[in-house]
């Protein structure tokens, strides 16, 4: 049953882009969990099925090698994500599964390059229905003021023994059930960066004095540009959805009252 549809939800959407534009130097990446359905195609032939897949949460994943163009997920990781789907399956009451991944392309096309492609064939020898999903961001022109991002979502084929990428119609979907989910995983991305900044630099800590306090420098620094670009806005994002949520709940005591004034009637 080939993967002919993903969508994925708003705020899913929103976190991974997030990520994607934490940081400007390095490829970053998380997994995707979710179900599939099968649907049946009845303008071709009878019996003609596709799976549609819906991407319901993400798991932002820590780095264990940080360069341009790398991105790896440790076995160790992969099983965590699979609890973790399995424990949102109860929650949700669906057949969640580590059903993707996402890594970002900063200051490169959205295109999968070889690596990803036979990134992808690996997982999908797990999981035929595996599909990848792929974050530009930092795009800019020369005569452009500002950065675009594009999003790609494919899977691997084999065509005449030549693995190919194959482009997957994805739509962005709201949410439907358990709103504010995926504003717990947009205020994990600070930590798991802070977290990646403090192993980077105990890695550093030998060497002489001068080492150390320059190493001791470079972590300030990188605490201090943390704190500005991704800690502020999370919160200014949590503070919004608090907002909203009030905003909701205002509105939903109004229609309470006017209807407790209909009954009393
Ligand atoms: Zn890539």
């Amino acid at each position: 049953m080939p993967i002919k549809e993903v969508f994925v939800k708003t705020d899913v959407y929103l976190t991974c882009l997030s990520h994607a534009l934490s940081t400007e130097k390095e490829e970053v990446m998380g997994l995707l969990l979710g179900h599939v359905d099968q649907r049946f195609d009845l303008s071709l032939k009878v019996g003609v099925s596709y799976g549609q897949s819906f991407i319901e949460n993400v798991i932002i994943l820590q780095r264990s090698v940080r360069q341009a163009d790398r991105v790896e997920i440790s076995p160790l990781q992969l099983s965590a994500a699979a609890q973790e789907a399995e424990k949102l399956s109860i929650e949700l009451g669906k057949p969640i599964r580590v059903l993707g991944w996402y890594h970002s392309h900063p200051h490169i096309t959205v295109q999968p390059s070889h690596v990803d492609v036979s990134t992808q064939a690996n997982y999908q020898a797990m999981d035929p229905d595996f599909i990848g999903l792929i974050f530009s961001v930092f795009q800019q022109e020369d005569n452009e003021k500002f950065a675009n991002s594009s999003l790609v979502c494919f899977q691997a084929v084999n065509v005449d023994g030549v693995l190919r990428s194959r482009e997957i119609l994805l739509s962005i979907s709201p949410p439907e059930t358990a709103a504010g989910m995926e504003i717990k995983t947009l205020a994990k991305i600070p930590l798991m960066l802070f977290n990646e900044e403090k192993e980077h630099m105990e890695k550093c800590l030998s060497g002489d004095l001068v080492s150390k306090v320059q190493n001791k420098a470079v972590f300030t620094q990188a605490m201090c540009q943390l704190l500005q670009c991704c800690e502020m806005p999370c919160v200014s994002a949590v503070l919004a959805y608090e907002q909203s949520l009030l905003n909701n709940l205002h509105r939903l005591q109004l229609v309470k009252q006017s209807l407790d004034n209909l009954t009393k009637c």
